[in-house]
């Protein structure tokens, strides 16, 4: 940076251009540059070349590596409108030649329409996001090229920032100095530890309107200087790019324009969290670098003062700009990390905004969660809870294929099954090949509710009739005509007319009421005047307390629907996607098959998707009567995610992960009944388990000791829930992630939970 710039006059320049390179020229135009020379050579009023001087202190091996990469680039993606070098003369795959008298490396470049130095501010919203794609697509052009040479320490690059320290003293202005300083301390302090983790490859380094060429548009139209670049991080080249082309804007605009940037540049390359996170630093880093590097160039005398400080003023707003919201609110403009709000007052705002019909929030003091990974939830104070609860993360949270089909598949495109894409075909035809060969026919949906709810349309249409049947305290959802079949939601215990509910055998109270309470409900909703067009069945009795039901039993049941001529709806929503271990729908462990199959929670791992799997001959009855459409029903990205569910599931085994790690469970919770006579029971299929909670000595359900053990239970990190119309049974269902080795933190924190609550 010290070493003095080439001294070459114009006329100079134009008669190198032929000397060395054989063309013709008679004029020639200083272009201005920091260390090097480059002059726009004319022969006879039109531009033949651009001429680049470099400093005497230059390694020729690295204007060999700068060659390299531009032709590499051209020949990746020739649309960015690299600026190519010219061959010397006689001498192929050579691109430069000496100016013996000034001792320097000469290159020639073609010339490339455009104007130069385009003023930021006059980029319209178009061109900046333009100039972040074509940021990405240079990156992205670098990706595969390496040099020996790009190992090298650029003063200009965002990792050496910390160098502006030793700068400060040159900075005579006493706020921007004080400004650097702080830029310097908060990059020192939360930068620097993170850029070992950050990606990297050769990276051009300083695109910005110094460095390219613009059409009328504002759009890059030439990248004419690969003098900065080096093997450094993807936030070595983004940093200058905001700069650059965020310059001279200021409040909330310097955001906005910054977030158009980045939305070009991640239409091409999609930033990870961690770089998004950094951008508010590493933005301002560049700024300080530029004030601190210019006024020591000026120090030393090596640039015309004016010129050197011409970005200093804008600079020193930009960090004023990001200093002004604070780190953690450029960070959140800038798309990356929120700061969560303090639990009391997120809480009062969701209760405000919620309003007091929805659910309330688990347990006295809100889980505030910030992330999860497979069968554990970390909250936003880093303390991490086994995850026994949560069924919808079926594969685990944020199972890594689950993530990446989503994402993929909404960078790709998204629209409704009115256009033909593959994803939802694919996974219609996966489902229906895991039914039983009738069920030919799935329509997609976005909720549980919404798969029953359809269910019960389809029913009615195809029956022509109107009564419906559900056990004692089933749940299958919010609608209109589902939370009728829903009496754990009917809190005044009433029902509509036109449903029946039968209360399910209790093996462990041993009363087996099922068959014949069944054949009840049906005679009395006959009485009523209400045939019955339909029977849901939640194969786990999920909210009447997860209930092992047999299947002679329910194959009774199944005969007696259909000997009343209704149809059967097996509600998968809780049981289905490999819950019970034996297969991927619970139904099949009864031998019996559904008329309908709703399927939703787990489909997507927590990405709304759902579905009813049917027969043709039910869908019929419809035809011409109504459409069967909802908007988001089967779109590209929610397929994707559920094929990518069922992908894991076969190849995680999941299927057997879940009887082994379900059996192991059951037995290792029963051996803790024989410890805490608290625990009644213990029951359930694969991984889901309900554990009863009774007075001792008997059978009586005891609500207040479950739920006073399920709160235990939060308190030493562990999420359970509580099921059934008592209210006792203690509902573990965990992500199908579950293993073996969460086994006893659960147990453990179960017996210590249960001592704390029962004295034993
Ligand atoms: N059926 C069953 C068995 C359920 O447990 C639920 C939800 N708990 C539903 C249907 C409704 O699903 P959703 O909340 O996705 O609409």
């Amino acid at each position: 940076m010290r070493a003095d710039r080439p001294r070459l006059s114009p006329g100079g320049a134009a008669a190198l251009l032929g000397e060395l390179f054989g063309v013709a020229a008679d004029d020639a135009r200083d272009l201005g540059s920091e260390r090097d020379q480059a002059f726009l050579v004319f022969s006879c009023g039109s531009p033949v070349a651009v001429l680049k001087v470099s400093n005497p202190a230059e390694d020729p091996e690295v204007l060999d590596m700068e060659s390299a990469a531009a032709r590499h680039v051209h020949h990746v993606d020739p649309g960015l409108g690299v600026a190519l070098p010219w061959t010397v003369p006689g001498r192929p795959d050579t691109y430069r030649a000496e100016w013996s008298e000034g001792a320097c490396w000469v290159r020639a470049y073609d010339v490339l329409a455009g104007t130069g130095r385009v003023s930021a501010t006059t980029l319209d919203d178009r061109a900046l996001r333009a100039w972040g794609s074509t940021s990405a697509r240079l990156g992205r052009a670098l990706r595969g090229f390496t040099h020996p040479k790009a190992h090298r320490t650029m003063p200009w690059d965002v990792q050496h920032t910390a160098r502006a320290r030793d700068l400060l003293g040159h900075i005579p202005d006493d706020a921007e100095r004080a400004a650097v300083e702080r830029v310097v301390d908060r990059f020192e302090e939360v930068v620097a530890p993170a850029w070992p983790r950050l990606r990297t490859q050769v990276v051009h380094g300083d695109l910005t309107v110094d460095n390219a060429l613009t059409a009328a548009d504002g759009t890059v139209s030439g990248i004419v200087d690969f003098g900065d670049m080096s093997h450094a991080t993807l936030l070595t080249d983004l940093a200058p790019l905001l700069e650059s082309l965020v310059c001279g804007r200021t409040g909330e605009e310097m955001f906005r324009a910054a977030r158009l940037v980045l939305d070009g540049y991640e239409q091409v390359t999609p930033l990870e969290p961690e770089e998004v996170d950094l951008l508010a630093e590493v933005w301002a880093a560049r700024s300080a670098l530029t004030i601190a590097i210019s006024e020591w160039r000026v120090a030393q005398g090596l640039e015309d003062p004016v010129f050197a400080r011409r970005y200093n003023a804008p600079a020193a707003a930009t960090i004023a700009g990001l200093e002004a919201v604070g780190w953690d609110g450029a960070r959140r403009r800038l798309g990356g990390r929120r700061v969560e709000a303090p639990t009391a007052g997120l809480a009062r705002r969701r209760d405000a905004v919620f309003g007091p019909a929805t659910e309330p929030l688990s347990y006295d003091e809100p889980l505030h969660v910030a992330s999860a990974e497979g069968v554990w939830i970390t909250d936003v104070a880093g303390r991490r809870y086994l995850d026994c609860y949560n069924n919808v993360p079926c594969v685990g949270h944020a199972h890594p294929r689950v993530t990446a089909a989503i994402s993929r598949q909404a960078r790709r495109i998204n629209t409704h099954t009115r256009y033909l894409s593959e994803p939802a075909v694919e996974l219609a035809e996966r489902l229906v090949a895991s039914c039983p060969p009738g069920l030919d026919t799935v329509l997609f949906v976005n909720s549980g509710s919404e798969a029953n709810d359809l269910a019960w349309r389809l029913a009615r249409a195809a029956t022509g009739r109107d009564g419906v049947l559900c056990t004692d305290f089933a749940y299958h959802g919010l609608t209109e005509a589902v939370a009728a079949v829903s009496p754990e939601a009917w809190l005044d215990g009433r029902g509509p007319d036109h449903v029946e509910t039968w209360t399910p055998p209790d093996p462990y109270r041993g009363t087996a009421l099922g068959e014949e309470s069944f054949a009840a409900a049906l005679e009395r909703l006959r009485a009523r005047g209400h045939e019955p067009a339909a029977v849901y069945l939640d194969p786990l009795l999920t909210s009447d307390g997860v209930v092992d039901l047999d299947p002679a039993h329910v194959r009774a049941l199944h005969r007696r629907a259909k000997a009343a001529g209704a149809l059967w709806i097996a509600d998968e929503v809780q049981a289905g996607h490999g819950r019970t271990g034996e297969a991927l729908w619970a139904f099949s462990r009864f031998g019996i098959e559904p008329d309908f199959v709703t399927l939703g929670k787990p489909m997507g791992n927590g990405h709304p998707v759902a579905a009813v799997i049917t027969r043709s001959d039910l869908v019929r009855a419809t035809v011409g009567r109504t459409v069967i459409f909802s908007t988001f029903g089967g779109n590209p990205v929610s397929a994707a995610a559920a094929l990518a569910v069922l992908d894991v599931i076969d190849d995680e085994r999941v299927l057997d992960r879940v009887r082994h790690t379900g059996e192991t469970l059951r037995a290792a919770l029963r051996a803790l009944a024989d410890r805490h006579p608290a625990i009644g029971d213990v029951r359930g299929a694969g991984l889901a388990v309900g554990v009863e909670i009774v007075h001792p000595g008997g059978t009586r359900p005891d609500r207040a000791t479950a739920v006073a053990v399920r709160d235990g239970l939060r308190g030493r990190g562990v999420l359970v829930g509580t099921t059934a119309r008592a209210g006792n049974v203690l509902k573990i269902r965990p992500p199908l992630a579950f293993t073996d080795r969460e086994v006893p933190v659960l147990v453990d924190a179960l017996d210590a939970a249960l001592a704390e609550q029962t004295g034993r």
